[in-house]
Formats: C-alpha cells, sequence, structure tokens
C-alpha cells in the first residue's frame, strides 16, 4: 500500500532521476480505450475511469535481465528484439513473420477497439482457436506462442463492429451465426471443424444473442416500465452479465426481431455500469479453461500494484452498490 502513496511515488522518481509526475503520465498514456457515462457512451481514454490494463511481463533484453511486468500498449512478442516473452519464458523467436503482424495489430488496431490481452476476447478466441485444433497432434509445448498469430488475426476480424453484429443480431438465424463463427475461425487458425468447435461455437453465439435481446429490452432502471437504458449503456451491461465479449464491440442495434417476452433487469446507475468493463472482467467466463494467464514477477516500483488493488476495488464497490441499488427496489416494490 505504501507504494501507492504520493510521497513515496515523488521519492521515487526523485532517486530515478525523473521529472516529477512522470508515473502519472506515464499511465496517461496507457490509459484503455472504453466506453462510459463520461463521454456519453463514447469510445475513449476516459481520465475519471483511468482504467489500465493488467500487467504482463516485460521482454528481458528490454529490461536489461530484471524480470519486469509492464501495463502499457502491446503483447507478448517484443518487436524491437524479436523475443517472445510470457510469463517464465523469454527467447528468441525465430521465425516471427507472424507473431510481428499479430504485434502490430495488438498495440495498434485492436489498441484503439480497447482490446488487449486481459479484456476477454482474447481468451474466447484462444479457446475458438484451439478448438479448432482437436484433430491435429497434440502439442503441449509453447501453445501460447503456436496460437498468438492465429488468436490476434481471429480478433482483428470479430472485433469489428458489423462482425460483431452480424454475430449477436436477432433478426439473423442463430444456425448461420453459428456456421459464420467456425468458418472465421478455421479460416483464421488453419484448423478444421471438430466437435469441440461446433459446440462452443454454438455456446458462444447462444450467450451473445440472449445478451442482445437483455442490451435491446433494458428497463432504464429497475424500476422503469417504459424508458429503456441508452443503446451503448445497454450493451455494456449486457455484455457483463453474459460475459459476451464482442457484444461491447456492437455499435448499432441492427434489425429487431419479433421473439417472446420475457423480462430483463433494469440498468443500474451509470457509474456502476462504467466500472464493469475492466481488464479482467471475463476472467471467469465459461469457455477459460486453459486459457495461459501469465504468473506474476516482480512488479516495477509498485504501479502495477497499486493498478490491481484499484481496479479490484472499483469491481467490488460496483457490485455492491448495485446489491443495494436492488434491495432498495424490491422494498419498494413490495
Ligand atoms: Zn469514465
Ligand atoms: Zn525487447
Amino acid at each position: 500500500m505504501i507504494a501507492t502513496h504520493p510521497r513515496f511515488i515523488s521519492m521515487t522518481e526523485a532517486l530515478g532521476g525523473l521529472n516529477p509526475g512522470h508515473f502519472i503520465r506515464d499511465r496517461s498514456r496507457f490509459r484503455l480505450y472504453r466506453r462510459c457515462h463520461h463521454s456519453g457512451w463514447n469510445l475513449q481514454r476516459c481520465v475519471k475511469c483511468d482504467v489500465v490494463d493488467r500487467a504482463r511481463t516485460a521482454c528481458l533484453v528490454c529490461s536489461d535481465g530484471k524480470p519486469t511486468e509492464v501495463f502499457g500498449r502491446g503483447g507478448r512478442f517484443c518487436v524491437r528484439h524479436r523475443r517472445w516473452h510470457d510469463g517464465s519464458e523469454d527467447e528468441i523467436v525465430a521465425d516471427f513473420d507472424g507473431h510481428l503482424r499479430a504485434e502490430q495489430a495488438l498495440s495498434g488496431l485492436l489498441w484503439s477497439r480497447g482490446v488487449t490481452l486481459h479484456t476477454g476476447e482474447f481468451g474466447l478466441a484462444t479457446r475458438l482457436i484451439l478448438d479448432s485444433w482437436q484433430e491435429q497432434p497434440a502439442a503441449e509445448q509453447h501453445i501460447a506462442r503456436r496460437t498468438y498469430g492465429p488468436v490476434v488475426e481471429l480478433l482483428v476480424t470479430l472485433t469489428y463492429p458489423d462482425v460483431a453484429l452480424t454475430m449477436a443480431a436477432l433478426a439473423e438465424s442463430h444456425r448461420r451465426q453459428v456456421e459464420g463463427l467456425i468458418g472465421l475461425v478455421v479460416g483464421a487458425g488453419k484448423g478444421s471443424r471438430t466437435r469441440e468447435l461446433e459446440d462452443t461455437a454454438n455456446r458462444v453465439i447462444r450467450v451473445h444473442r440472449a445478451a442482445m435481446y437483455e442490451a435491446l429490452r433494458m428497463p432504464n432502471s429497475n424500476g422503469a416500465t417504459i424508458t429503456t437504458a441508452p443503446f451503448e449503456k445497454g450493451i455494456a451491461e449486457a455484455s457483463y452479465r453474459a460475459k459476451a465479449v464482442f457484444l461491447r464491440h456492437v455499435t448499432r442495434s441492427g434489425r429487431r426481431d419479433e421473439l417472446e417476452e420475457r423480462v430483463v433487469r433494469g440498468a443500474p446507475a451509470s457509474r456502476v455500469v462504467s466500472r464493469r468493463l475492466v481488464p479482467g472482467w471475463a476472467d471467469d467466463a465459461p469457455w477459460n479453461t486453459t486459457a495461459g494467464g501469465s504468473t506474476s514477477t516482480a512488479t516495477q516500483i509498485g504501479r502495477v500494484a497499486r493498478d490491481q488493488i484499484h481496479q479490484a476495488d472499483a469491481e467490488h464497490l460496483s457490485e455492491s452498490q448495485e446489491r443495494a441499488q436492488r434491495g432498495v427496489s424490491r422494498v419498494s416494490g413490495a
């Protein structure tokens, strides 16, 4: 906790010969693109929410051989030194074309869409690629390194707003959506259509369609009966509730379908919704059984620890606030 104290930070800056405010400025450069109520649900890097990514392992050559974690933009391949760095693994990559492209997409296009290794999409894309490789000879070694290129390529497609909409739109048929998703996965990973892939694709489409339904019909509050929540707010909240990691990239509703009506729980306060989609929110998603999360090494001068605490607090807070709110509406409804 002492590491977050302003005096400790300014002392560290002085010791390291850095300008005052170095860490604050550094952190602001790596704020994530997200949607929140502060900016009218536009995709922005909000100063007030101040959400940065979870830490990841830095390249050992970049960090002078000291195990270091960083929370900046980028993934698991060092473009400068052509090294793969992930947890305890740190080695030079010989055939690096795929890794280079993946890293550029992750720190460029995907970054501007608010997608990182820890925002949920990466875990699901990894699950899908691995499922499509089930019929290939099993290779337990370097699985994260082998999936990196195909997973990022799949992410670039699936987080494109119109593709995300096609996957979740209620006007499309469920079967066509499953077929479309399977096609994209097989195309990106050069795998094949396996039973496991069919199962996961079915589940993903089911979850995303249900979440879309919920987003479109979400009452503005628990007490509201007529007014629905703003579209982007409904999308953010419904994504969170169902761990529908690709739904949050949808920017328009598509055609609507007449479906059997069912009750949708009202949206919580805007500030609660805004705090939800922070890195790690989809870690316990049902498909995350083999996603290789990097284990912690040393943290870099306390910054990382502070981020984790900050976000854990925010999540905890939002949950308790929501519970309190539900309690209130139950009382008023009785
Ligand atoms: Zn905000
Ligand atoms: Zn490096």
